[in-house]
């Protein structure tokens, strides 16, 4: 069985390492705060010094980190991923990032004797945990199909897209509508209530026609109790509609909602909600 390597031990990064390691893999394990790493050393996996040595020793190198900043420094910074790999080996980042920023790691792995391939993730913590990620994969097909077993144990749903860049730019779409929808949705519950209306029944209402959708269930609960336990961290939602509107710039593309939803997520963060859900923009909206 192949060794893995998985550095980025957050939200996301903690489960999914738990669950290659469940599922009997060799993990190699690395995060920047080493504290992370003990419950999943406690579970079976070995700690790696640096990310240079996690993927000199394994086979396919998983990451998932917080932004386009971590995962530069994390393949390009000193004892960096780039430093360890060559020979054929795989590096897999699963972070939200722009396509440019995954291109550059994608030429750099490749010129270093690597295989890169970025497959960013549709899904929160929940289905981290219970190994039910849509996976949204491009670059190196080979490692991709090599993958196809640790990536099985991750998601419920793998999807090969082409070149590299076009996960990232997968990912960013999906979520540059998710965060267009969240602030709708807000808005809309805000006005409600203010007019009198029942949210609970509010959120009935939209359950039984056709705007029903997980996200307005099980973030509507949350709202109503002004209670935002962490799932997807709203500092990452505020990234991720910053790097779409981007790419409408790159493209050419109008993005009117995106752009404004944006702006709500800065001001939220500005706010001192960054760490907190995302659904928690409803406390600058509401
Ligand atoms: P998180 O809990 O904030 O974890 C971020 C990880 O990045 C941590 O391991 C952190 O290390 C590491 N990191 C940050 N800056 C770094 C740096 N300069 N050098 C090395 N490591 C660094 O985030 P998350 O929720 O797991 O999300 C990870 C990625 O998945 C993000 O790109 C996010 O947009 C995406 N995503 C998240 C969700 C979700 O629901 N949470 C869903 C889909 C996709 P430390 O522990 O040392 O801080």
């Amino acid at each position: 069985m192949k060794k893995l390597g998985f550095i980025g031990l957050g939200i996301m990064g903690s489960p999914m390492a738990a669950n290659l390691v469940k599922a009997g893999f060799d993990v190699t394990v690395w995060n920047r705060t080493a504290a992370k790493c003990v419950p999943l050393v406690s579970l079976g996996a070995r700690q790696g010094k640096s990310p240079r040595q996690v993927a000199e020793r394994c086979d396919i190198t998983f990451a998932m980190l917080a932004d386009p900043a971590a995962a530069h420094a994390v393949c390009f910074g000193p004892e960096g991923v780039l430093e360890g790999i060559g020979d054929g080996r795989g590096y897999i980042d699963m972070s939200t990032v722009d396509d440019s920023t995954s291109c550059a790691i994608a030429a750099a792995i490749s010129k270093a004797g690597g295989r890169f391939l970025e497959a960013p993730v549709s899904g929160t913590k929940k289905p981290a945990e219970d190994g039910t990620l849509i996976i949204l994969a491009a670059g190196e097909q080979s490692l991709y199909d090599e993958a196809a077993a640790a990536l099985g144990k991750l998601g419920k749903l793998s999807l090969y897209l082409g070149a590299a860049g076009q996960g990232a730019r997968m990912k960013l779409v999906i979520n540059m509508i998710m965060g267009g929808m969240m602030t709708a949705f807000c808005e809309g519950m805000a006005l409600g209530q203010k007019g009198g209306l029942d949210g609970s029944q509010i959120l009935a209402v939209l359950d039984a026609g056709a705007l029903a959708n997980p996200m307005f269930k099980g973030k509507g609960s949350m709202l109503l109790k002004g209670d935002f336990p962490t799932s997807f961290p709203l500092k990452h939602m505020q990234k991720d509609l910053r790097l779409a509107v981007a790419l409408g710039d790159e493209l050419g593309q109008p993005l009117h909602s995106a752009a404004t939803a944006n702006e709500t997520f800065k001001q939220a963060c500005a706010a001192g909600h960054a760490d907190e859900d995302f659904s928690a923009v409803y406390l600058v909206i509401g």
